[in-house]
């Protein structure tokens, strides 16, 4: 049996092609172009001894992500044998028997992230905040914490699109540490302040879509248009702080091949630049399993990437945090806390 009755399964079709072979069509939420992030989640039950043979076929896009399967109902990953087609279009998976959930990377849905909310309320003694709702009416959540009055502003983005787990992961860290900076600093909260919005598209992630919000848009396309309610209640609560409180910082956090940060290029003010040159540069190949590279880009008008909007709105450092598809766990979530922890140091020209 193979089924797709969970938050955050794909929308996918499946053929029974033997007693224990199954094919599921990996399709996207609406017709190419659409950026090629097969996500695929499903779970599967077997009687007997034997192996599951479950073949995966890509509708426009080619295999990309390694299954992550949990079974029994923990969360540790069993290791899987996948036969990727010359082509890229279909992949083998063998199954053991029994039962499990099967899915592109780990399952990082609108649960974990109300979790994590709570525990970073909890950690810096504030409340969550809903900003607005989706589509289908799920809560844009968020979590503000140093003081409400602090003039700086930083702006935590994350899951504007769906398959980007490995982003996820490391917003996570990033978060716990920077929460855990400002709970044992109560100065800091005095100077600045942070908004932290880790799912802004939780009816993708719910839906298992592979780019879009249920609007059928590419939200990190949608910033200026904001015609999106998800965009649209980031920028209403933006648009309610009194003068006094200026964002000073903006990341976004994305997956994609490899491990970069895309960045502001010549544009970026003196102060960005300097910025820049305290958090990352040098420190490409710094930490353990978790190289990256730097990639300016100037803003392209009208893009609608949050990085460009934060930037010409505000003319702040405004970058993109893209983790690596297959990157290691542990080495994303050790650079990400080091980097939390030295981010507001290198604001401050340290
Ligand atoms: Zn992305």
């Amino acid at each position: 049996m193979v089924a797709f009755d969970f938050e955050g399964a794909s929308r996918s079709r499946c053929a029974v092609e033997g007693e224990r072979a199954f094919a599921i069509l990996i399709t996207p939420e609406h017709a190419p172009p659409i950026n090629p992030s097969p996500w695929y989640a499903f779970r599967y039950r077997s009687r007997g001894d034997q192996n599951v043979t479950v073949r995966l076929k890509y509708l426009g896009a080619r295999h990309r992500y390694a299954p992550v399967m949990t079974a029994g109902g923990t969360q540790t990953p069993v290791p899987l044998s996948v036969s990727v087609d010359e082509d890229g279009s279909a992949a083998t998976l063998i199954l053991p028997p029994g039962e499990g959930i099967v899915s592109a990377q780990e399952l990082i849905g609108p649960e974990q992230s109300q979790a994590d909310l709570s525990r970073w309320a909890e950690m810096t003694g504030t409340r969550g905040l809903v900003l607005g709702r989706s589509h289908e009416g799920r809560p844009i959540e968020a979590v503000r914490f140093g003081d409400a009055a602090a003039p700086r502003l930083i702006v935590l983005l994350g899951r504007q699109h769906p398959p980007e787990v490995t982003g996820a992961i490391a917003m996570q860290s990033f978060v716990d540490a920077f929460a855990d900076r400002f709970a044992a600093d109560g100065d800091l909260g005095t100077r600045y302040q942070v908004l932290v919005v880790p799912m802004v598209n939780p009816d993708g992630v719910a839906n298992g879509n592979w780019r879009a919000n249920s609007g059928a848009r590419d939200l990190n396309r949608d910033w200026g248009a904001f015609s999106q309610p998800e965009t649209r209640a980031i920028k209403r609560w933006l648009d309610g702080l009194p003068g006094s409180i200026t964002p000073v910082a903006m990341i976004d956090f994305h997956s994609t091949g490899r491990n970069l940060f895309y960045v502001q290029g010549d544009e970026a003010s003196k102060a960005g630049r300097q910025f820049l040159a305290n958090w990352l540069e040098g420190k490409e190949s710094a930490f353990p399993d978790y190289s990256f590279t730097i990639e300016p880009r100037n803003a392209n008008p009208g893009s609608g990437t949050a990085k460009n909007w934060f930037f010409e709105t505000y003319r702040i450092p405004a970058f993109t945090y893209e983790v690596a598809d297959d990157v290691n766990r542990t080495g994303t979530r050790n650079a990400a806390e080091t980097l939390a922890r030295s981010l507001i140091p290198a604001l401050e020209g340290q």
